[in-house]
């Protein structure tokens, strides 16, 4: 059982180091903690979005395509990612941001300018209308866009995040480490799916534990199963099940997305002032955050080793400086 990968271009810096979190393992006097430093793929400051827009970018090359079109929050990882790979790449990007203009334009927002992406606001409107609007105008301007979805998650997207369960894998072998959870934050499902097809294909042994930053359990479950299983098609795997694998916990989704609480603002400090590690508010400091949490409930015993992956989005920092 071979995925049958399609073309893509290379933007990430791989592989990702793996790295044991020795003082935060000790402090929390439970697990063995190991970190997957994706917050080091590259494309302005990196994250998990660049793994997935090596296979983006190619297909929108291979389609003759001139421009991305892509969307999400003022603060989105996923866009400033895709306005570098553009840059990168040679091709035009234009960004539909969700709600109005904010009074600062800072972290994220300010490097979508300085990489040049063209930004368009959805106010009140749904933003798929103004997706539809802005692709409709590069047309007419003889331009040959290509629609990237939230967060880069559809089949050829969360291909990256099979080849990365490969990668791990193979890092894992190398240095004889056994992992027995995998623990990362998931939203639009991309890189859920992925890893847990990954896991199937490369056998992983280990539970793999999305912590949901958004959206109820089931609902997410339902998206990254029904997104695997059409990835494992796109990749040539023919129909596999993997609904029994996806695994996700909803206990920390506070006051909802981008809402910074108590759970993330201790994750943020701990890593910061135990590892020099930095984390991201909205994303990895909520996940992080549950997973301290869940170490000191007893949920993983001092004889496991848990694997947090790193999905980066520090660039967000600044822009939540008031709440940090
Ligand atoms: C987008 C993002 C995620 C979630 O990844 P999905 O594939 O959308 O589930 C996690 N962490 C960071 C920092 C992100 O930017």
């Amino acid at each position: 059982m071979k995925p049958n990968y399609p073309n893509r271009v290379t933007l990430a810096h791989l592989p990702t180091p793996v790295e044991r979190l020795e003082r935060l393992s000790k402090h929390l006097n439970g697990p063995e903690l190991l970190i997957k430093r994706d917050d080091q793929t590259g494309l302005a400051t990196g994250g998990n979005k660049t793994r997935k827009l090596e296979f983006l970018v190619a297909a929108a090359l291979a389609q003759g395509c001139d421009h991305l079109v892509t969307t999400g929050a003022p603060q989105s990882n996923h866009c400033r990612q895709t306005a570098a790979a553009a840059a990168r790449c040679g091709l035009g990007c234009s960004l539909v941001l969700r709600g109005s203009p904010p009074a600062q334009i800072t972290g994220n927002l300010l490097l979508d300018r300085l990489l040049g992406a063209h930004l368009y606001w959805s106010g009140s409107r749904p933003g798929s209308e103004r997706i539809d609007e802005v692709v409709a105008n590069l047309k007419a301007m003889g331009r040959a866009p290509y629609i990237i979805p939230l967060g880069g998650s559809n089949v050829v997207g969360a291909a990256g995040y099979v080849l990365a369960m490969r990668e791990l894998t193979e890092q894992l072998a190398a240095l004889q480490q056994n992992v027995d959870f995998i623990v990362f934050a998931s939203s639009s499902g991309g890189t859920h799916a992925g890893l847990v097809l990954g896991a199937q294909v490369y056998g992983f042994r280990g539970q793999v534990l999305g912590m949901s930053v958004d959206h109820p359990a089931g609902e997410l479950m339902r998206n990254v199963s029904a997104l695997a299983t059409a990835t494992a098609t796109h990749l040539g795997l023919g129909t596999l099940s993997v609904a029994d694998s996806v695994v996700v916990n909803d206990d920390y989704l506070g006051d909802g997305y981008a809402q910074v609480g108590d759970t993330e603002r201790e994750a943020i400090r701990l890593l910061a002032q135990l590892e020099g590690i930095l984390l991201d508010p909205v994303y990895t400091g909520r996940a992080m955050g549950g997973l301290i949490d869940l170490i000191r409930w007893g949920a993983f015993t001092r004889g496991q080793t848990v694997l947090f992956w790193h999905t980066g989005g520090t660039a967000a920092l600044p822009a939540f400086a008031d709440k940090l």
